[in-house]
């Protein structure tokens, strides 16, 4: 194993253990459940939006150490962002993971640079299964964003 890849494994395992915002939310909300049949994955979310701003964010679920840690980073990562910036972060992850196709958003020489503890996935690519894994958080919210921004369309 890599020095980098040691490193993701510490990042994914920490995340998992302590995973950030695990609760719900008590204000007004919008909330989106998902599963992952073939691996038992369930992930759900409470999702606070003003002014097109994700002003606070809480997870729920159970299920294996990717799909719980990619929750928890995108909790970090979403909070505080408007929508249209998760939207669009929403679509680097997907195409790191190869999920949708693009030119890939990370940069090999600064790791982190982009998408901070997110890129410690990047390595689920190599196992096809796990990436729904993986996607599981991110499909959820953008459901979540969708339900929210209801409204203006
Ligand atoms: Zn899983």
């Amino acid at each position: 194993m890599s020095q980098l890849d040691e490193l993701y494994r510490e990042v994914i395992l920490d995340h998992y253990r302590n995973p950030r915002k695990r609760g719900s939310l008590k204000g007004p909300h919008v909330h989106a459940e998902g599963n992952n049949p073939s691996c038992g994955d369930e992930f759900a979310l409470d999702v606070a939006v003003e002014d097109g701003l994700i002003i606070d964010a809480a997870m729920q679920g159970q299920g294996c150490s990717i799909s719980q840690a990619s929750g928890s980073m995108m909790m970090d990562a979403i909070v505080g962002k408007s929508i249209d910036e998760a939207r669009d972060l929403t679509h680097k992850f997907k195409v790191m993971m190869t999920i949708v196709d693009g030119d890939s958003p990370v940069d090999p020489e600064r790791p982190g640079a982009v998408l901070g503890d997110l890129e410690a996935l990047q390595g689920v690519r190599r196992f096809p299964v796990r990436i729904k894994c993986a996607d599981l958080a991110w499909t959820t919210l953008s459901e979540a964003l969708d339900r929210a921004t209801d409204g203006d369309r």
